[in-house]
């Protein structure tokens, strides 16, 4: 463990450190350029067309997403056709397309040929997302998701990092950017190994959160105690439990739904408004496992939350609520080779009947059979779990799957059942590369298909926020701006704990990355953005407001605003960044 235990940033640190002062436009000026005064943006991890099919006829009624369909989105990422959760939520955060694993920062020098490729400058770079923008604009921000909070389409909201995997890291950055209200999962990336946790570093971030004047909770009951102020819910070392399996495994953790009302209702206390990105995480684990049972388990809850958004939405009038997925997972038909091999029709009940049979999910179906992995064993499993007589041959195929993929040996159950006894088809057990739905309601709202990058564009222009504008007021690059006078280095005597190290002009600063704080001459304070280190590129980014606090110059932040007259353009035109060979589209 690093020497920086008693380091002035540390929770304890001998130091006061003072709240970060920032200028906020004028609520009137600012309504009277921004359509809206609240955005809530949720996201179905993974979910494509069919599987809303699905989830409307199990239903037996239309989802309250149906009445506000109003396009597409294209997902492909800036290096590949098929985009995972990372590059699709830092497009929908940044309005900039970026590197699959890629967690808004800036993309790789290597790109499909239809997309350009990226300035020098621009790679690796941190990009401020619409949540950072709402918060400087004096909106309260919140974040829920069921999987852990440090996860890639939540992370991509509140962090900067080149690799999805750097958890550690995007918790701290989350800890440190004064997201109002955070729920979900990953309190294991909270907690150093000797607190139970996973964090390499040692730092305890829940006494940094409560040190913070955080209200930490654990429980559904807690979170529903809660009435105002920052709260930050933490349900699960890790991802929180699958909808379908939660009430039997874990009760105590609130659903969807319910994080997503009472986030509302906190956030909507605030005058200025608030933005709010909710995410179902799991519908895309599921569909990555070819799971019906915990598909159609999540995405009703999903469906749930997108209501209660609705019902505010309606009633406040100022609210832009948009509805999408950030890419497919697993290639889900209604129809399979079982159904194309027979001429008579497809009933309902030949969908759902087997469907209606399945209590629980793929993984839960695998926990039950780990003391008797023979077929005898599969098959008592899914007759109990999932309502189906198999046979014999097609547990033994259940079984070779687990040995083939052990990592996710409960993928058998959804790829040899699933064609087999059902009506239901996967193509992989990865993500796919189509269009995805598209849905909204209220100001500034979107039509037709829509490119990723648009969606945060969108976003911001519901706000009145120039990204742009944002990225150089929060993201500003240390040696440039210290180039004449100064020198920048990273002191990493603590491997886990880098100090970003400035001189200038006879005065010193310290300022640890992944949080958004500083020294100068002996006074530690909070900056209004946090401090990225980019190890690809050995640069680093540091709010401006830091750069001027330590030159000395007290110039005042620049307007992040956009000009009145300001309007997304919607991409009917001919794609700019299109090299296409004639004829072709992307
Ligand atoms: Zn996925």
């Amino acid at each position: 463990m690093g020497e920086s235990r008693g380091a002035w940033y540390r929770v304890g640190g001998l130091l006061l450190i003072a709240a970060a002062v920032t200028i906020l436009p004028s609520s009137p000026a600012l309504a009277a350029r921004a359509p809206a005064k609240n955005v809530i943006v949720l996201i179905a991890d993974g979910c494509s067309h069919e599987q809303y099919t699905l989830a409307r006829w199990f239903k037996g009624a239309p989802l309250a997403l149906d009445g506000i369909r109003v396009g597409a989105v294209k997902t492909h990422s800036a290096d590949s056709v098929i985009a995972d959760s990372a590059p699709a939520a830092s497009a929908f955060a940044t309005g900039v397309r970026t590197s699959n694993t890629f967690v808004s920062v800036g993309p790789r020098d290597v790109t499909l040929s239809v997309v350009p490729r990226p300035d020098p400058e621009l790679r690796y770079r941190p990009l401020a997302t619409v949540l950072e923008g709402a918060k400087l604009l004096g909106k309260s921000t919140g974040i829920v998701a069921t999987s852990r909070v440090s996860h890639a389409t939540p992370a991509a909201y509140m962090a900067h990092v080149a690799s999805r995997n750097r958890e550690d890291d995007i918790m701290e950055q989350a800890v440190y950017q004064h997201v109002d209200v955070v729920f979900g999962g990953g309190k294991r990336h909270l907690l150093g190994k000797r607190d139970g946790g996973k964090r390499a570093d040692g730092e305890n971030l829940l006494d940094v959160l409560k040190e913070r004047r955080y209200q930490v909770v654990e429980t559904r009951d807690e979170m529903l105690r809660c009435k105002a102020g920052r709260i930050f819910g933490i349900f699960a070392m890790s991802h929180m439990e699958a909808e379908i399996d939660r009430q039997d495994c874990t009760p105590q953790q609130p659903t969807l739904e319910e994080m997503t009302r009472k986030a509302i209702e906190i956030l909507s206390k605030n005058p200025r408004g608030f933005f709010l990105m909710v995410e179902a995480s799991q519908v895309d684990w599921a569909c990555h496992v070819n799971d019906p049972a915990h598909l159609l388990s999540d995405l009703f809850m999903y469906d749930r939350a997108v209501e209660v958004a609705l019902d505010f939405a309606r009633r406040d009038r100022k609210t832009l609520v948009l509805a999408l997925s950030d890419h497919g997972t697993g290639g889900m038909t209604i129809g399979n080779r079982t159904t194309s091999a027979t001429d008579s029709p497809i009933t309902m009940e030949i969908l759902l009947e087997p469907l209606k049979r399945m209590r629980v999910s793929a993984p839960a179906l695998w926990n039950r059979v780990a003391d008797d992995k023979t077929a005898e064993g599969v098959q008592r499993v899914v007759k109990d779990g999932w309502g189906i007589e198999i046979s014999t041959e097609d547990a033994h195929r259940i079984l070779a799957v687990a040995e083939r993929d052990k990592d996710f040996p409960e993928n058998g159950f959804g790829e040899v059942i699933c064609p087999a006894y059902t009506a239901i088809g996967w193509t992989t057990h990865g993500h796919v590369g189509g269009d995805v739905p598209l849905h909204a309601f209220g100001p500034g709202r979107p039509a037709g298909l829509v490119d990723g990058p648009e969606i945060g564009k969108i976003c911001a222009a519901a706000l009145g926020l120039d990204l742009a504008k944002l990225t150089s007021r929060l993201f500003v690059e240390a040696s440039n701006a210290f180039a004449k006078g100064g020198r920048v280095f990273l002191d990493q005597t603590d491997g886990h704990n880098p100090l970003v190290k400035v001189e200038f002009k006879g005065k010193a600063a310290e300022l640890p990355v992944n949080k958004n704080l500083i020294k100068v001459g002996g006074v530690a304070s909070e900056v209004e953005g946090v401090v990225v280190y980019a190890p690809d590129t050995g640069k680093i980014y540091l709010p401006l407001q830091a750069v001027q606090m330590i030159k000395g110059t007290v110039k005042g932040m620049p307007d992040i605003t956009l000009p009145a007259a300001a309007k997304v353009v919607r991409s009917r035109a001919p794609v700019k960044e299109s090299a296409l060979p004639a004829g072709a589209s992307p």
